[in-house]
């Protein structure tokens, strides 16, 4: 039983160690990406419900790894958090999606939004509002157009100085859009506090739509609740025209998700644009 035991200790150290050099190795890796010209954007089309139209994007980070194929955010986001890569991650992400920006308007697509998410590692950066300065300024998109997706968590994470940050980013011009909520807590008490423009209802609340009155009576509350701060609604991950009807009912402005589009590269999205209409 014992040289049992110690064989399963050596057996769990040595797949401890795997995964640990794993874990580095995923990590040089990461960091050649973010360096190197390995990460793309792609665009998701955010589509006003009523018309049809085609009012924006939201920009999604891609790993094009050599190896590996695409690898899609919920494979590499974590480990960039965690190891810190996350915010020159993120400053690509924003540089670039201002670049397109500014390419698209150039080309007399002035009418849209584009959408950036930023982790609760950047906003927790004291750093932050003078990169999104500095990128403003050098990719010459017009700040208005730009829209900052942040996490309900990482408001709440850390209140007071969250709205110091999102007071000074919406002064450089951008909009404030609050991703996935409902998803965390204290949220009703806390949103008037914050200078947010829109809300974006998270996937987990549109999926319950179809399944009895519960869910929408939750959507319907959380939507209510937006037009009541003078906010934008987005439901994200709209799939069927039966959550399509219903959040057509309640009132809901805008809609993202499968049942228009996937996140497409940037080509792709540049012919969106070109259509103005989504099907
Ligand atoms: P998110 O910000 O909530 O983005 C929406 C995610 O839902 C995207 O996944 C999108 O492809 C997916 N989605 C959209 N419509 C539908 C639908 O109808 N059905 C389903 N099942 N899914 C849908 P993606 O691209 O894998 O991104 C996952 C998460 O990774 C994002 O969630 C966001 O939190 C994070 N992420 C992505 N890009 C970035 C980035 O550039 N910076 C940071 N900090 N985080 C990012
Ligand atoms: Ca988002
Ligand atoms: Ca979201
Ligand atoms: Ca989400």
């Amino acid at each position: 039983a014992k040289s049992q035991g110690t064989g399963q200790a050596q057996l769990f150290r040595a797949t401890m160690h795997r995964q640990a050099m794993e874990r580095l190795q995923l990590e040089e890796e990461l960091r050649r990406a973010v360096e190197g010209d390995e990460l793309r954007l792609w665009y998701q089309p955010v589509v006003e419900l009523e018309s049809g139209r085609l009012t924006g994007f939201e920009a999604l980070v891609r790993w094009l790894h050599p190896e590996r194929g695409l690898v899609m955010p919920g494979g590499f986001i974590p480990l960039a958090e965690e190891t810190g890569l996350i915010i020159p991650l993120g400053a690509w992400v924003l540089r670039r999606a201002c670049r397109d920006l500014a390419a698209w308007q150039r080309d007399g697509y002035g009418g849209f939004s584009l959408s950036v998410n930023l982790s609760r590692a950047q906003v927790a950066q004291p750093g932050l509002v003078q990169t999104v300065r500095t990128i403003l300024d050098e990719s010459g998109c017009d700040p208005g157009r730009l829209v900052l997706e942040i996490t309900e968590s990482a408001i709440m994470a850390n209140a007071l100085q969250a709205r110091e940050t999102l007071e000074q980013l919406r002064a450089l011009g951008p909009r404030l859009s609050m991703d996935d909520f409902g998803t965390g807590y204290s949220s009703l008490s806390y949103l008037h506090q914050f200078p947010i423009d829109v809300l974006k209802i998270d996937r987990s609340f549109v999926q319950r739509l179809e399944q009895g009155e519960e869910g929408e009576q939750m959507v319907a509350t959380i939507i209510t609740l937006g037009h009541s701060l003078g906010m934008k609604v987005v439901a994200e991950g709209v799939e069927t025209p039966g959550q399509l009807a219903v959040l057509a009912r309640l009132g809901c402005e805008y809609v993202q998700g499968f049942l228009y589009s996937q996140a497409v590269p940037r080509d792709q999205a540049g012919e969106l644009l070109r259509a103005g209409v989504m099907s």
